[in-house]
């Protein structure tokens, strides 16, 4: 190869780290300006340039760049600045990519499916360069964050998921496919809008979109055979619950939205309860938003408290209530209800907000899945603080600006009483003279641990008693240190660390059920798995 297609390949360029030997053996003498600059060096200088940035979107778009240039440094660069990165390429700013990916817009990444290629599905699959996919995310773009149907823009959230799959998981980049499926979209703004990416149509629905769903579904799996991970991403809940349903017997399938979400959180409350006290059981949930997130939260609670108390999870889920745009989730309503609501509708006069349903149920856990900012007012917070010595609120909306309040609302309506957790970052609070730290209940602490045990253990099926040795083995990541802090989920700067104690448990329950297929069995699956972990250091070329 020459060496110029060599500088342009992001998997191999290295810049300005190509040694002089390098250069010699690879024909690049002269390409590049004379100085040898290794990856420490490129590294701090990027940082450098990216701090410089006063617009979070102008750092997620240098971010994008330097992926597809350069695709080691961007890893090695979000792996050793986490923290810093994560809001960059990920919640927040990512969501503010989607609604301007249309303009922002440079090179295409990952693979459109649009209602055009209905029929040639697996034809479309094969033109993608790298044919041993272990991790597909896909989304349709109806439900972006808590920000709506944004169609064909969507992609920016698989691109960053599976960034995260590769940064925070060690799922290597060449083994990963983002995916974004065009059905058109009811965005008006975006039909309007003439540089839209997309397909300029209202959305397809019923057996139209569930046929051409199905054809992704069989193309994939005849394509990268049984063992690809597809991540469901995005879905709106009217089809993400019966998508998950129709192909987890089938495929190995699991949505981060219903199934993460729920694992992030049960692990920060059985974090949560060394500070709180008393078992899940002994607890009461009221939750703000009863969609993907909510449902499936409540629903691994439930489970996880079966297993604790040997009791049937019926019994389990009287102990949880739920909030929608209606209401408080009574048995009154259950003929109308949609069907994932059904098993959370309990006796109980019907109430109409969430103050009175806060007043009414008395919660000690307080949780926010509705995608509506600021409905966590002073007085739902303070109501929650009357009764609770420790209120633990959870406001998981994404991005920041559909979050149910701020970190440091939560702590000054709570006078600083309140175990508090959210889903996009919030920087410390200080209040009467002492700092607070609030955790990020993310599912970004999941899911790239959990499809890389899916991975290493070549795991054919996803079992809901894998979620909850997933959520397990977060919550026991989670020292004293940190509690006394007030915080109930570990730092990510150790997250690699995390994700291989994660992905050793899902694999050891893959094994345990009997759908691994990589045999025999690591002896240590720590060590496995972190053996197995991707690294951008740079290669060497002879
Ligand atoms: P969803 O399936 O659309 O559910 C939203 C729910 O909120 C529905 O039950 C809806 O009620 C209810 N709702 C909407 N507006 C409301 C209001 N004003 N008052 C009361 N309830 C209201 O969405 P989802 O997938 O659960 O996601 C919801 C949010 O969670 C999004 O912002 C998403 O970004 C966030 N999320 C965070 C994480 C994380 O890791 N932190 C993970 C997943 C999702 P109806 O059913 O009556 O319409
Ligand atoms: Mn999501």
């Amino acid at each position: 190869a020459s060496g110029y297609s060599l500088l342009r390949d992001p998997h191999h360029n290295k810049g300005l780290a190509f040694t002089d030997k390098e250069r010699d053996a690879h024909y690049l003498s002269g390409l590049l300006p004379p100085a040898v600059i290794n990856q420490e060096l490129q590294e701090k200088k990027f940082m450098q340039g990216i701090r410089e940035y006063q617009l979070p979107i102008h750092k997620y778009m240098a971010m994008m760049e330097l992926e597809e240039r350069n695709e080691r440094l961007f890893y090695k660069l979000l792996i050793d600045n986490v923290e810093e990165l994560l809001p960059v390429v990920y919640t927040p700013t990512v969501g503010e990519a989607c609604q301007k990916y249309g303009s922002i817009f440079r090179r295409p990444q990952g693979i459109y499916i649009s209602l055009k290629e209905k029929g040639k599905i697996l034809e479309v699959l094969k033109n993608w360069p790298d044919r041993n996919i272990q991790v597909i995310v896909v989304t349709d773009g109806e439900r972006i964050l808590g920000l709506g149907d944004l169609g064909c823009q969507g992609m920016g959230i698989p691109v960053g998921k599976l960034a995260l799959y590769t940064a925070l998981g060690g799922v290597r980049p060449s083994a990963c496919l983002p995916i974004t499926i065009d059905v058109g979209t009811n965005n008006e703004q975006l039909l309007k809008d003439e540089f839209y990416i997309g397909l300029k149509q209202r959305r397809t629905t019923g057996k139209e979109y569930h046929d051409f769903l199905h054809e992704f579904m069989t193309a994939v799996k005849q394509n990268y055979g049984e063992k690809v991970l597809v991540q469901f991403e995005d879905f709106a809940n009217h089809n993400a619950f019966e998508l998950l349903a129709k192909y987890r017997t089938t495929h190995l399938v699991f949505n981060d939205d219903i199934q993460g979400t729920a694992a992030v959180v049960l692990a920060g409350l059985v974090a949560g309860l060394r500070l709180l006290g008393g078992t899940l059981a002994d607890h009461t949930f009221l939750f703000l938003g009863a969609g993907e997130a909510g449902t499936g939260i409540a629903e691994l609670i439930a489970l996880e408290m079966s297993k604790q108390s040997k009791t049937p999870v019926e019994e389990n889920r009287k102990k949880i209530w739920l909030v929608d745009s209606k209401g408080l989730i009574v048995n009154a309503r259950k003929e109308s209800l949609q069907h994932f609501k059904k098993p959370w509708a309990h006796e109980h006069e019907p109430v109409t907000n969430l103050l009175d349903a806060v007043k009414a149920i008395k919660p000690t856990v307080l949780i926010g899945t509705s995608g509506v900012g600021k409905t966590f007012t002073k007085e739902v917070i303070e109501a929650v603080a009357s009764f609770n010595e420790k209120p633990l609120i959870m406001a998981l909306s994404n991005p920041t600006s559909q979050s149910e309040c701020t970190a440091e609302e939560a702590y000054t309506w709570t006078e600083g009483r309140a175990i508090f957790a959210s889903g996009s970052p919030f920087d410390p609070v200080e209040y009467n003279g002492k700092v607070y730290i609030a955790g990020q209940a993310n599912n970004a602490y999941i899911f790239p641990g959990f499809g890389f045990g899916l991975v290493i253990s070549g795991a054919i099926r996803v079992h809901d008693e894998m979620l909850l040795a997933a959520s397990e083995a977060l919550a026991g990541q989670v020292t004293e240190e940190h509690l006394a802090k007030g915080v109930i989920y570990p730092s990510f700067t150790k997250i690699r660390k995390i994700s291989a104690h994660i992905a050793a448990k899902v694999a050891g329950k893959a094994y345990e059920l009997g759908v691994a297929t990589h045999l025999p069995r690591p002896e240590n699956l720590v060590k496995y798995a972190e053996s197995c972990m991707y690294t951008p250091t740079y290669r060497t070329y002879r």
